[in-house]
C-alpha cells in the first residue's frame, strides 16, 4: 500500500531540553560542528537513519531516550550552553555592523537553495551556491533575506538499476516535517500572495520561512487550499517542465517573491530591501512587479521606473552554455504580463527588455541584464566569457570595456571542511576555522597532517561502501562480499561527481579504456576512482554515459577500484570532498563558469586536476595541482577529447601517482604534504564564501545601494533626471560628430614620458557639453589596427568655435612602442555606472 499523503507529528520535548528545539530548527546546525556532535550524541543511528535531519532525529529517538537525556545534568548543560552560544551568534555585532554606507537589508533571489539535504530544494551547483551565500551572510552579519519557491518534490532521488541506468524518484516532501515555519498574520492566518494569471484566474501562495543563521529565507508554496487543482502544482518540482509551467513559476519568484518581501516587511517590522539580487536570470520579473509598483503607486514612467528599479538590482550571471538560458516563446509571455498582474506596465516595453537575437524568443539573461545596472559573471575567465556573449547589448565598445565585471564564486568552508580537519586546526593551530590558520606552520607536522587525510580517505571509503551496500540490497536482495574491500585506504583516490551536461564530459576518462585499466591496476602506483553525478531526467544521452561508467566499474579486473555512486546530493558530497587525494574536472573550455566542487575539495586539502577552466583558470599556481591542457577551441569535438583525455593519462600516470607513492623513510609523501599545505595556505582564504560576500558587499552592493537611495531620494528626482537624460541622449546622440583631432607636440618622434597635447573639435548640435564626456582612448595597436591595453584621458572643454567644441588634454606616453589612439564622446551622467552604460558612443573617423 502506498500512502497518498505525508504528515509529521513533531516530537513535544521535555522541559529540560526545551532550547533543542531552537538549535534544531536553525539551520545553523548544518555547519556548526559542536551542535552538530550534539545531536549526533543524541543518537548516532538515529542521525544516520534520518540523513543527519534534527527535527526527523528527535522524533526519531522516542520519549524514553529523551527523558533518559534531560535526566542527565551534563548533557542539559551542554544543550543550555549551545543555544547561548547561538543566541549570542544572532545578536552579536559581526563584520557588516563594522561598515558604513552599506544597505540596511538584500533581497537575495534564486530558483534553488542548497542548503542541507535535510530541505532539498536545489538540484546542483547554482543551489548550493546560493545556500552558501546565505550562510556566509549569516557569519558576516549581512542582512539578507533570501527569496525562492518551495517544491513540493524538490529535486530527483536517483536510483542506479542493475543494468546501471538512472531511475528517477520525487518523494513528495512535508513541509511540517522540515526546518520550516509558515509566515503568519496577527489573526493566526497563514499570510499568502497571489498573482494574476491570464483569464481572470488567481495564483496563491503562501510562505515559509527558513532561518540560516541570522539569514530568513522566504519559500513560496502553491500548495494550498486556495488554488484550484491544477495550479496548487505550479511550484510541484525544481524547473518544471518547459513552456507555461517554467513561465508560472518564473512570475511566481519575481513577481510573488517581491509580495512576499512587501508581506514579511508589513508582518515582522523588517526593513525594505534596499538592493535586489537576481541569481541567474530566472528571478527577472522581480523587476517588472518593482516598476509596476513604481508606475502604479509613485506615478513614475515607464523609463523613471525603470531608471530607478536598473539603480539598485545586481544581475548575476551564471552559464556560458546557451540551454542552461531560460527562453520563453515571445506571446506567451505577453499573454501573462497583463494589466492585473503588473497595472501600468506597457508589455511592448518589457518584452523588448528581454529581445534577443530571435524576435520570437523572450531571454530571461537578456532580461536580467537589462534590469541590473550592475551585473556580474562568476569567475575572471566567465566574466570575459559573458562580455563577448552579450557584447551585442553594447555595440561601439570593445568587449573588455563592458559593464559585466565578475565575482569569482566562493564555498561555505565550515559547511565543507572535514571534522576531521577542523579538530586538527583546533588542536594544532588553536582554531576551527580552517581558512585562517598558518598551514605552514611547524606547529602542525607532516605526521599529524598525513595522517588526517588518511582519516578522511578512510572515512570516504566507508561511506562509499555503505552506500554501495545500499544499492545492492535493493537491487538484488543482497550486498555481495566484495564490497568489504572495495576501494583500498591506502591507494591515490581520485574524485569526479557533477551533473551530467555534455560539457562536463562525465566519460572522458574512458576515452582509451586499456590506459585507463592500466592506472588503476598498476602494480606499484595504482588509481581508484570514485565517480557519482545525476543526469537530467528528460537527458536520456546523459543517463547512457552514467550507464557506459556503470558497466565499465563492473568489469572484474577494475571491479571496487572505480565506483559509480548513486544519488549525489549535498549529504554525499560532503563525505565525499574530503577523502579524494585528488579532485578531477575535465569539462570543455570555456564552459565551466566557475565550477565549485573542485573549491570544496581544495578546503579539504585534496589536489584539483582539472581543464584551466571556471575558478581553476585562475587560481592554478602549479603548485596547488595540475592543469590538463586544452585542445584548441576550434580542433572538432573527437579530436579535443582525444587530446585532453590523453594529456589527463599522461599526467596522472608521470605527475599525479609519482608524488603520491614517493615516501620518505618515515613513510610519508613529503612533495605531496608540500603541496597539501600549500593549498590548503593559499587557496582556503581565497575561495572561501566569505571572501565572495565581501566582494559582492563592496563592489556591488553598497554601489547599488547608493544609486538605489539617490535615485530614490525626493520623490525619485534623480531617477526621473537619469530617464530623461536617457531619453534625450538615445534621441540625439547619433547627431554628434567629432569634426577634426589634433595633436602637438610630436614633430619629432616622441619618447616615452613625452607630454602631448590632444584637441577635439567636436559638434555637440545642441548636447549640453556637461552631458557628454570626450576622451582619448590610446594604447598599443596591433597589426589589425586594433587597440590592446588601453587607458582614457578625459579631454577638457575649452572654448566654442563657431559651431563646434573645443576639447583638449594632455597626455603623457605612457608606453614605448607602436601607440595608437582614437577620440570618442560617451555620454555623462552622476548616476551612471559606467561610460558603457546606455551603448552610445561616437568616435571620431579616421
Ligand atoms: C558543489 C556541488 C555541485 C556543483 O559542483 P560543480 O563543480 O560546480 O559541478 C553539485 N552538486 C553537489 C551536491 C555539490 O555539492
Amino acid at each position: 500500500m502506498r500512502a497518498i499523503r505525508k504528515f509529521t507529528v513533531r516530537t513535544s520535548l521535555p522541559e529540560r531540553l526545551r532550547r533543542l528545539e531552537q538549535l534544531a530548527s536553525n539551520l545553523r546546525w548544518s555547519w556548526h560542528e559542536p551542535t552538530r556532535e550534539l545531536f549526533r550524541e543524541i543518537s548516532l543511528e538515529g542521525w544516520r537513519a534520518t540523513g543527519h535531519d534534527p527535527l526527523q532525529l528527535l522524533g526519531w529517538v522516542g520519549t524514553e531516550r529523551l527523558g533518559q537525556l534531560a535526566a542527565d545534568d551534563a548533557f542539559v548543560a551542554r544543550v543550555d550552553a549551545l543555544a547561548d552560544e547561538l543566541d549570542d551568534y544572532l545578536s552579536q555585532a559581526r563584520w557588516y555592523q563594522s561598515l558604513e554606507d552599506v544597505p540596511e537589508s538584500i533581497a537575495y533571489f534564486s530558483p534553488e537553495f542548497g542548503i542541507t539535504s535535510a530541505l532539498p530544494q536545489y538540484s546542483g551547483g547554482l543551489g548550493i551556491l546560493a545556500g552558501d551565500h546565505l550562510k556566509a551572510a549569516s557569519d558576516l552579519g549581512v542582512p539578507i533575506v533570501g527569496v525562492g519557491l518551495f517544491y513540493q518534490a524538490g529535486y530527483f532521488k536517483q536510483a542506479i538499476s542493475r543494468e546501471g541506468w538512472q531511475q528517477e524518484a520525487y518523494p513528495v516532501l512535508d513541509p511540517d516535517g522540515l526546518p520550516l515555519t509558515i509566515l503568519r498574520r496577527p489573526d493566526g492566518e497563514h499570510a499568502t500572495v497571489s498573482i494574476a494569471l491570464p483569464g481572470g484566474r488567481t495564483l496563491h501562495a503562501r510562505i515559509w520561512q527558513a532561518t540560516i543563521g541570522r539569514v530568513p529565507l522566504l519559500l513560496l508554496d502553491t500548495n494550498i487550499h486556495e488554488n484550484d487543482d491544477d495550479l496548487r502544482g505550479v511550484a510541484d518540482r525544481l524547473y518544471g517542465g518547459g513552456g507555461e509551467h517554467r513561465l508560472q513559476q518564473e512570475l511566481l519568484l519575481g513577481i510573488g517573491g517581491v509580495r512576499a518581501l512587501d508581506v514579511y516587511s508589513e508582518l515582522t517590522g523588517a526593513p525594505r530591501p534596499g538592493v535586489f539580487h537576481s541569481n541567474e536570470g530566472h528571478a527577472g520579473f522581480l523587476g517588472v512587479e518593482r516598476m509596476s509598483q513604481l508606475i502604479s503607486r509613485e506615478g513614475l514612467g515607464f523609463d523613471e521606473a525603470l531608471a530607478v528599479v536598473r539603480a539598485g538590482t545586481v544581475f548575476t550571471t551564471h552559464t556560458p552554455v546557451p540551454a542552461g538560458i531560460d527562453r520563453f516563446d515571445v506571446e506567451l509571455v505577453r499573454s501573462h504580463l497583463t494589466g492585473e498582474l503588473v497595472p501600468g506596465i506597457d508589455v511592448d516595453r518589457v518584452l523588448a527588455l528581454g529581445r534577443e537575437s530571435d524576435p520570437n524568443i523572450f531571454n530571461m539573461a537578456q532580461l536580467g541584464f537589462s534590469i541590473a545596472q550592475r551585473a556580474n559573471g562568476v569567475s575572471k575567465l566567465h566574466g570575459a566569457v559573458s562580455r563577448s556573449m552579450f557584447q551585442d547589448r553594447w555595440p561601439g565598445f570593445d568587449t573588455d570595456e563592458l559593464p559585466i565585471t565578475s565575482v569569482t564564486n566562493g564555498v561555505h568552508a565550515s559547511t565543507w571542511t572535514s571534522p576531521v580537519l577542523k579538530h586538527l586546526a583546533e588542536r594544532e593551530l588553536g582554531t576551527l576555522d580552517t581558512t585562517r590558520c598558518d598551514w605552514a606552520s611547524d606547529a602542525v607536522s607532516d605526521e599529524t597532517i598525513w595522517a588526517a587525510r588518511n582519516e578522511m580517505r578512510r572515512q570516504t571509503i566507508e561511506d562509499a561502501r555503505a552506500r554501495t551496500r545500499v544499492k545492492h540490497e535493493r537491487n538484488e536482495g543482497v550486498a555481495p562480499r566484495w564490497i568489504d574491500a572495495m576501494l583500498d585506504p591506502d591507494v591515490l583516490t581520485i574524485g569526479f561527481a557533477r551533473r551530467v551536461p555534455t560539457y562536463k564530459r562525465l566519460t572522458l576518462m574512458l576515452h582509451d579504456r586499456d590506459r585507463l585499466r592500466a592506472l588503476l591496476t598498476h602494480p606499484e602506483r595504482p588509481v581508484q576512482l570514485i565517480i557519482a553525478g545525476k543526469s537530467h531526467p528528460a537527458d536520456e544521452a546523459g543517463k547512457g554515459l552514467i550507464q557506459e561508467l556503470v558497466r565499465f566499474s563492473q568489469e572484474p579486473e577494475v571491479r571496487g577500484r572505480i565506483v559509480f555512486l548513486e544519488n549525489y546530493d549535498i549529504s554525499m558530497a560532503k563525505s565525499l570532498y574530503p577523502g579524494c587525494d585528488v579532485w578531477l574536472n575535465n569539462p570543455l573550455r570555456p564552459l565551466e563558469a566557475c565550477g565549485t566542487s573542485g573549491m570544496k575539495a581544495a578546503l579539504n586539502g585534496s589536489l584539483n586536476l582539472s581543464i584551466l577552466d571556471g575558478w581553476w583558470d585562475e587560481y592554478f599556481d602549479g603548485k596547488n595541482g595540475w592543469a590538463i591542457p586544452s585542445a584548441h577551441e576550434q580542433m572538432d569535438a573527437a579530436q579535443r577529447d582525444a587530446f585532453e583525455a590523453n594529456a589527463l593519462y599522461e599526467i596522472i600516470e608521470h605527475q599525479v601517482a609519482p608524488r603520491f607513492y614517493e615516501r620518505d623513510e618515515r613513510g610519508l609523501p613529503t612533495a605531496w604534504i608540500e603541496s597539501i599545505r600549500h593549498t590548503l595556505a593559499t587557496l582556503s582564504p581565497e575561495l572561501s564564501a566569505e571572501r565572495m560576500l565581501a566582494e559582492y558587499v563592496s563592489r556591488l552592493y553598497a554601489p547599488a545601494a547608493r544609486a538605489s537611495a539617490l535615485a530614490t531620494a525626493d520623490g525619485h528626482r534623480a531617477g526621473r533626471e537619469l530617464a530623461a537624460f536617457t531619453g534625450r541622449m538615445r534621441e540625439s546622440f547619433g547627431r554628434i560628430e567629432v569634426r577634426h583631432v589634433e595633436v602637438e607636440g610630436v614633430d619629432t618622434p616622441p619618447i616615452i614620458g613625452d607630454t602631448v597635447l590632444v584637441r577635439a573639435y567636436v559638434a555637440l548640435d545642441g548636447i549640453a557639453e556637461s552631458d557628454v564626456k570626450v576622451e582619448v582612448v590610446a594604447g598599443r595597436i596591433t597589426e589589425e589596427g586594433e587597440l590592446r591595453s588601453t587607458r582614457r584621458y578625459a579631454l577638457e572643454p575649452i572654448a566654442v568655435e563657431g559651431d563646434a567644441h573645443r576639447f583638449e588634454v594632455q597626455v603623457q606616453l605612457p608606453v614605448a612602442g607602436t601607440f595608437g589612439y582614437t577620440v570618442r564622446v560617451v555620454p555623462q551622467h552622476p548616476l551612471l555606472d559606467s561610460e558603457v552604460e546606455l551603448g552610445l558612443v561616437a568616435y571620431a573617423k579616421g
